[in-house]
């Protein structure tokens, strides 16, 4: 069974980045500039905020880190998108979700102009995807491209059961799947919580890729043996041994699952790795867009 590490990949992305944006300061071109948008007090979305921020540093572009009380009024965070819209020195918006109940998501992901859309939400960004033209390819599915490109596996002619059909992950790794480009040609099973004989179903996959946000749901009765599986589920499990009183694990049984597949990625330090190198990369392409 071989690891697939998002460490190695991201950092080897990281490197990239900080070597291109560096060589655009000598060239005196503009460095990138993330603005991030964070509403209330959501550990976790605090978390996947920082963590993007640092990120950021870490690679030389630069970050705005935007946060607002639980109460702030729709019309004003939808004001605050369109004044980013209209900034000139930012490159990227990101509005980390959930948001509160109060507030549209769809009005939030459609307000943020497509040129500046790093997180590929909004529909133009999705709806070019789709067709393949050059878009912002949304982080996490982009991010599970590039694991899969580092390891060396190509999905062409592969059976790929996806469990998970969100609008983030699931639905738009189906369409990049299934097209026909480098990353693609791979015939897709796009399943739910409505799909009968789930089961049997992931049995007949050569890939197996988890988004359901249930932990350690995918067991190894449900895999064929030799499987590639990909786990992009991040659940919190209670766990008194650990400081924080939780353990992060993924929604496939690693354990059980691991001694059956060929490539697994972990969890922590798989997809989640990915998702921010993505993320990265798409800030720095929004930013040689914008400013060539
Ligand atoms: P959502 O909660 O939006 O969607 C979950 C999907 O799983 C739904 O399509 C749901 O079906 C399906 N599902 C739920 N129960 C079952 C079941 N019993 N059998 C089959 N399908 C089922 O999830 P997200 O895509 O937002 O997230 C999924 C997981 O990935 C979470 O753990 C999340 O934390 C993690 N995540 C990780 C990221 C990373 O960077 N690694 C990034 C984004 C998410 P239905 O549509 O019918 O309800």
């Amino acid at each position: 069974m071989i690891l697939m590490e998002g460490k190695p990949v991201a950092a080897s992305i990281k490197n990239e980045l900080k070597a291109a944006i560096s060589k655009r300061s000598k060239e005196n071109k503009k460095t990138p500039h993330l603005a991030a948008i964070l509403v209330g007090n959501n550990g976790a979305s605090e978390t996947y905020v920082n963590s993007k921020v640092k990120n950021c540093l870490e690679v030389g572009i630069i970050s705005s880190l935007f946060k607002y009380e639980n109460n702030i009024t729709e019309s004003e965070l939808l004001q605050q998108i369109k004044m980013l819209n209209e900034n000139d020195d930012i490159d990227g918006i990101l509005v980390q979700l959930p948001l509160p109940d109060h507030i549209s998501e769809k009005k939030v992901i459609t307000t943020i102009s497509p040129a500046k859309d790093v997180d590929g939400f909004n529909p133009v960004s999705v709806g070019n995807m789709v067709l393949g033209f050059p878009t912002f390819i949304s982080a996490t599915p982009y991010g599970i491209l590039l694991l899969l490109k580092y390891y060396n596996i190509s999905l062409k002619s592969k059976h790929v059961v996806i469990i998970g059909r969100s609008n983030i992950v699931g639905t738009p790794l189906s369409i990049l799947l299934s097209r026909n480009n480098e990353f693609g040609n791979a015939t897709v099973t796009l399943t739910h919580s409505h799909t009968a004989d789930l089961k049997e179903i992931c049995r007949s996959a050569d890939v197996i890729i988890a988004a359901i946000g249930k932990p350690q749901f995918i067991k190894a009765d449900m895999i064929k043996t030799g499987a590639i599986v990909i786990d992009v589920g991040i659940n919190r499990i209670k766990d008194d041994n650990k400081k924080n009183g939780y353990a992060l694990v993924g929604d496939v049984d690693f354990e059980s699952v691991s001694n059956k597949s060929s490539y697994i990625s972990p969890v922590p330090g798989g997809v989640g790795l990915m998702t921010i190198a993505a993320l990265l990369k798409n800030t720095f392409n929004a930013c040689i867009y914008l400013h060539p």
